[in-house]
């Protein structure tokens, strides 16, 4: 079996969950089955995410002249001075970063760290802000969130060499809350190592083995029991999840 060729920091999120739904999901690429609408909601979770994060992109580039009411209602003013920052090329909306083993740029299609980011605000030549927009809870997913803006921050660095100071935000549409950290290019370089490790066991990965337990299994699609957001069962791929 060859190692994946790729990561990003949702596959590594899944890779450290579970090696088994990490296969089943991004290599074996087994569809999930169809999610019921909550309770209340017109579209799915992730439909409305997609739809929020493109309104926000086409509204920043000046396509769109009005905003989704999820992301204008806490969100619109400082929306709105990204447009007119975008406006005076001031803000990237590149939003697929792709870097190479040896942390260089590289292609997308080719790349083995891939990243999406919504924008990047460049205050001076030397300081930027990268910003990520959330839909959905902060609660719960503190520590994950917290991993992603330092990866950012990171990648803002090593694509930028000018950069001396970078905030990363995490800007969540739904609470009206921001997560924020700064860091200078010396102190986000400490971090360069440990994720080259992570990405490294996930590109050099060739065995598998399930991690069940009761969070783990909780929202996976490929047990046999019925994960937290599925009305029926799982797919059956895997046979060892645990059941609530
Ligand atoms: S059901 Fe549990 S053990 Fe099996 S693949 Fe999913 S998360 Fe892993």
């Amino acid at each position: 079996m060859l190692p994946p060729k790729s990561w990003s920091f949702s596959k590594h999120s899944d890779f450290e969950t579970c090696k088994k739904m990490f296969f089943l999901k991004h290599v074996d690429r087994i569809p999930e089955p169809e999610r019921p609408l909550p309770p209340g909601k017109s579209e799915q979770a992730n439909d409305r995410g997609t739809r929020v994060h493109t309104s926000c992109e086409l509204f920043v580039n000046g396509t769109e002249d009005v905003l989704c009411p999820e992301a204008d209602k806490f969100f619109g003013w400082q929306l709105e001075l990204m447009r007119l920052q975008h406006a005076e090329g001031l803000v990237s909306l590149e939003g697929e970063w792709g870097m190479s083993k040896d942390w260089e740029i590289a292609d997308w299609k080719t790349a083995w760290l891939r990243l999406k980011l919504d924008s990047l605000v460049f205050h001076s030549s030397t300081e930027a802000t990268v910003i990520d927009y959330k839909t959905g809870k902060k609660f719960g997913n503190e520590v994950k969130h917290s991993q992603q803006l330092i990866l950012y921050i990171l990648t803002s660095f090593l694509r930028y060499p000018q950069l001396e100071r970078v905030t990363g935000e995490l800007w969540y549409l739904d609470q009206n809350e921001v997560t924020r950290q700064t860091m200078t290019r010396d102190q986000a370089l400490r971090f360069k190592k440990n994720w080259d490790m992570k990405g490294n066991a996930i590109t050099s990965c060739v065995d598998f083995p399930a991690n069940p337990s009761v969070f783990t299994c909780k929202w996976c699609a490929y047990g046999t029991h019925a994960a937290s957001h599925y009305a029926a069962a799982g797919t059956g791929h895997c046979l060892v999840g645990v059941r609530k």
